[in-house]
């Protein structure tokens, strides 16, 4: 039994928020997706945003999208976790669906931005764990924005400013990777949360485990 249903082999662990934070483009989002792959105790958080779908995202799969009356409605009735704006559009954190799955013994991963880990680390301190990832050069980072050739010249630019101002954030996160190269990225950050889920007041089983092992 290995980091299924909320247990470290064997020894009931406390669900942990595993918080992504970088500038569009830095690589944020493959990691998200080599870490989800292969790892049955880990679920996506997928936001809601009044932003429309970039061709080949998928409702309810990379985002729910929503319009901003819907927005507007669910902050009110403090359905989201914690929200923000982001180059003009509203995105959120489903409430009901982190705390099902956070009880049901998963670990849930974020794809969100410096506000948003904020209000986080605010409500949930204790069980979040945030990681910014770091273009490893401006250059790069303009180079991956204008590949993904998904947004308009106008959109990069917007983006390439933001990236500076994000980037400033850096210092409120636990870990920084610096995206040099994809598959090292990936595995620092499988090794941070593989230490995390280690972490002493994680394992809320190990008395009762420790009790049994000295018992004989
Ligand atoms: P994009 O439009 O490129 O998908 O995302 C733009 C920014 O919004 C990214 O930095 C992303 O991490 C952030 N973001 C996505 N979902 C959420 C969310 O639910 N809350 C917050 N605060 N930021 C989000």
């Amino acid at each position: 039994m290995s980091n299924s249903g909320g247990e470290t082999r064997g020894v009931e662990r406390r669900g942990l928020m595993l918080v992504l934070s970088s500038p569009s483009g830095a690589g944020k989002t493959t990691i998200s997706r080599d870490l989800l792959r292969g790892d049955d105790n880990l679920t996506l958080s997928v936001s809601v945003t009044t932003r429309p779908p970039r061709p080949g995202e998928r409702d309810g799969v990379d985002y729910r999208f929503i319009d901003r009356a819907q927005f507007d409605a669910m902050a009110k009735a403090g359905d989201l976790l914690e929200h923000a704006e982001v180059f003009g559009n509203g995105y959120g954190t489903p409430r009901a669906e982190v705390e099902a799955a956070l009880a049901a013994g998963q670990d849930v991963l974020f794809d969100i931005d410096w506000q948003g880990t904020q209000q986080l680390k605010a409500a949930k301190r204790d069980d979040v764990v945030s990681v910014f990832i770091l273009p490893p050069s401006t250059e790069e980072l303009e180079r991956r924005l204008h590949s993904r050739a998904q947004d308009s010249d106008e959109t990069v630019r917007a983006r390439m400013a933001k990236a500076s101002d994000e980037m400033s954030h850096w210092a409120e996160y636990d870990y920084i990777v610096i995206n040099w190269e994809i598959g090292r990225s990936v595995t620092e950050a499988r090794s941070i949360l593989e230490a995390e889920r280690l972490k002493r007041e994680r394992q809320v089983g190990l008395h009762s485990f420790v009790e049994r092992l000295r018992a004989g």
